[in-house]
């Protein structure tokens, strides 16, 4: 079923007298449970779609529904009980807070969902281990590898059970070996049924995802399944 639905998106910016269409009309159908690879060049629109999609901002035109709530025009406070419930973020350079344990930073949204300091850091500790850092929990960031520190982040990213994973160049700063350690986690989490969009620039990494979406001047250029990975449904 859908969980998101885009149509006929535009996102533009007024700076002074000029008019910039970051997104001129997107319209796309992900459900749930699909893995999307997000690609095209620098400027194409690719962080002003996740942006959208991940209620961080709005768009100009069209209609954006996720999980079966139109959010194309809320405000900002709905948006961010939205973003609380319904998504879990990582980023290129992972988003911890240096002075707090892999287990308080994995714990973090939990706090806003109102969930008490026991059942936290046991929900933590679990997501933790499901990621492979069960004996790094009382690590703080700058203890940590790169591609543990992603784990942590991953691990964040699902602790509140978000109808989606909204991935920004999940792998931009790993190495090779790293980024497909990551990539292999990404897979997982899929296969236990989560919904995944993820940025990237590379190529190799856009072909863990199932399905390819292209961008190009603020429109879908492409939109295909992965031709290397044969699934049925
Ligand atoms: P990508 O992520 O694919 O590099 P962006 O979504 O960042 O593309 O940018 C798309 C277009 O919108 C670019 O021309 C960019 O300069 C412009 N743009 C993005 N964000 C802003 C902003 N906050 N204000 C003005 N222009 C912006
Ligand atoms: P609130 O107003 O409820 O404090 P926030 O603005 O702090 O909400 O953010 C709510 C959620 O959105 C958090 O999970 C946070 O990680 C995420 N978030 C906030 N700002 C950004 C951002 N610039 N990029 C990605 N995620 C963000």
């Amino acid at each position: 079923q859908p969980l998101i639905t885009l149509k006929d998106i535009g996102r533009k910016y007024v700076i002074g007298t000029e008019v910039i269409h970051a997104l001129k009309s997107v319209s796309l159908t992900i459900n749930k449970g699909e893995f999307v690879a997000l690609m095209g060049p620098s400027g194409s629109g690719k962080s002003t779609l996740m942006n959208i999609l991940g209620c961080l901002d709005t768009p100009t035109k069209g209609e954006y529904t996720l999980n079966g709530t139109d959010v194309s025009r809320m405000s900002d406070n709905e948006l961010a009980e939205v973003r609380n419930k319904e998504i879990g973020f990582v980023f290129q350079t992972f988003n911890l807070l240096p002075r707090n344990t892999a287990l308080d930073n994995v714990g973090l949204p939990l706090i806003y969902a109102g969930v008490n300091k026991q059942n936290r850091e046991k929900r933590a500790q679990q997501a933790l281990e499901n990621v492979g850092l069960g004996n790094r929990m009382d690590h703080k960031p700058n203890e940590l590898s790169g591609g543990q520190r992603q784990r942590v982040a991953v691990a964040r990213a699902l602790i509140n059970n978000p109808s989606i994973i909204l991935a920004d160049e999940p792998t931009g700063n790993l190495d090779t070996k790293t980024s497909v350690e990551i990539m292999g986690l990404m897979e997982d989490i899929h296969a236990k049924g989560n919904t995944i969009i993820l940025v990237t620039h590379e190529e190799d990494i856009a072909l863990h995802a199932h399905r390819i979406v292209r961008m190009r001047d603020g429109l879908v250029e492409k939109d295909y399944q992965n031709p290397d990975i044969h699934t049925v449904g």
